[in-house]
């Protein structure tokens, strides 16, 4: 009988979790990209902020370009 450690240990993150501003998904809940079938990537991503704008979000690209960094989560 052997059960399986629910973590797996990964200290070695900088602590700054990014959250999209369009959706809300963040490093850890990457949300899912109808259009190329696979998780989201960051296509926006500002560290100090910890934001960015996710490749599901890119109606969100143009706002951020233009300095609008507020989340606008629904
Ligand atoms: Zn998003
Ligand atoms: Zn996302």
């Amino acid at each position: 009988m052997s059960s399986y450690p629910f973590t797996q240990g990964e200290s070695g993150m900088s602590c700054a979790v990014a959250t999209c501003i369009g959706c809300g998904c963040d490093d850890m809940h990457a949300c899912w990209d109808e259009i190329t079938e696979t998780p989201c990537s960051w296509i926006r991503l500002d560290r100090n902020s910890a934001r960015g704008v996710c490749s599901a979000c890119p109606e969100h690209v143009e706002r951020w370009d233009n300095g609008d960094r507020e989340a606008q989560v629904p």
